[in-house]
């Protein structure tokens, strides 16, 4: 039975994997924080997955937990996961996503040492690190020119994996773009909608309050990207993009979800804050993935109008679920 350990196993696409592994027969382990609020889900989820507690900032803690499970792959999700937070704090999103990169790579490098066997190893880059990009679509050779710290911190990594890959290790740096289900947290634009249109169907809410309804997105099915980084962690080690290669904007994403409630008459319920118009905006990211698709045979599953319907009666029948709120007052 192969192993495969992973950082950032509770969040969204962390979670599908652990799933798809554990279907195919992995052993999985997975490093959560202590403070992680996700692992009841996660433990409730994959109650077959082994769970070390450890903060990617702390070397030698990876260090260990990698020499202990000695694992046949290691993927890593972990880390500082939106831009916004990483403009509050660049230097810990450096530590954790940059450091802890970097951790996770000498370990990985070491047990190859130790054992002579292959460690393949996965980072989950992201499209945020082509910033203000050169090329649309982008591809594996398009420069790499972050606008945000977040950016930065996954561009350090993602040289890095290319140094180790020098170096003999079995390492690949797969360019995740906007990948999306039922299990995106509200912070993300996505699912904001989604939950924002199911209580608006709801009579929960009147209105869905949004930044700027022009902005342009590369949208994937979260599980489909979670394949990708298990078939990278087997396959050709390299760079990958994975990506639809269809753009959205936010208000086509605000359409597909008024549609897939029910909902005709919804222009008048969505209404721009300038609180969530951001001020420096990567243009249009959108990726080419030619390259994984010959090299390691994936291709997305899930269209635009399908992620959006499955995410908006995931939230409906959430809301179907919950208890009924307390009772406005009514004028009668
Ligand atoms: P990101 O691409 O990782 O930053 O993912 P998000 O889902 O947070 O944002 C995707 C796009 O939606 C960005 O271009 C945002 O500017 C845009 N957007 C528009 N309104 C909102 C909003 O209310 N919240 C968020 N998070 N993004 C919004």
């Amino acid at each position: 039975m192969s192993t495969a350990l992973l950082t950032g196993i509770s969040g969204q696409t962390g979670s599908y994997l652990c799933e798809q592994l554990l279907e195919q027969g992995w052993r999985v382990a997975g490093i959560v924080r202590d403070a992680d609020e996700m692992r009841p889900a996660l433990q409730q989820r994959s109650p077959e997955a082994e769970l070390f507690s450890g903060d990617l900032a702390d070397d030698a803690r990876m260090r260990s937990i990698v020499l202990e499970v000695e694992p046949d792959a290691i993927i890593n999700l972990g880390g500082v996961s939106s831009v916004a937070a990483s403009w509050s704090d660049p230097g810990a999103t450096a530590r954790i996503t940059g450091l802890g990169g970097a951790s996770m790579l000498a370990a990985a490098a070491e047990l190859r040492e130790r054992t002579g066997r292959r460690v393949g190893f996965v980072q989950a880059s992201s499209a945020e690190m082509f910033g203000e990009a050169v090329d649309i679509p982008q591809t594996e050779q398009t420069i790499v020119r972050p606008v945000n710290p977040y950016g930065a911190a996954k561009a350090y990594v993602h040289h890095l994996v290319g140094v180790y890959r020098g170096a003999g290790l079995e390492a690949s740096s797969v360019i995740l773009y906007n990948h999306e289900s039922p299990r995106r947290p509200e912070g993300f634009v996505t699912r904001k909608i989604t939950m924002g249109v199911a209580r608006i169907a709801h009579g929960l809410a009147d209105d869905l309050v949004l930044g700027s309804l022009g902005s342009q997105r590369d949208w994937g099915w979260a599980p489909d990207y979670a394949r990708a980084l298990a078939l990278a962690a087997v396959g050709e080690p390299g760079d990958y993009i994975v990506a639809t290669g269809q753009v959205h904007t936010v208000g086509d994403f605000v359409a597909a979800a008024f549609a897939a409630a029910g909902i005709d008459d919804w222009q008048s319920r969505v209404k721009v804050d300038q609180r969530f118009v951001r001020p420096r905006e990567a243009p249009t990211l959108v990726g080419d993935a030619t390259r994984i698709r010959e090299a390691l045979g994936w291709t997305p599953s899930v269209g635009f109008d399908e992620i959006v319907r499955r995410m908006v009666s995931h939230d409906l029948a959430l809301l179907d679920d919950a208890p009924a709120p307390p009772q406005a007052d009514r004028l009668e």
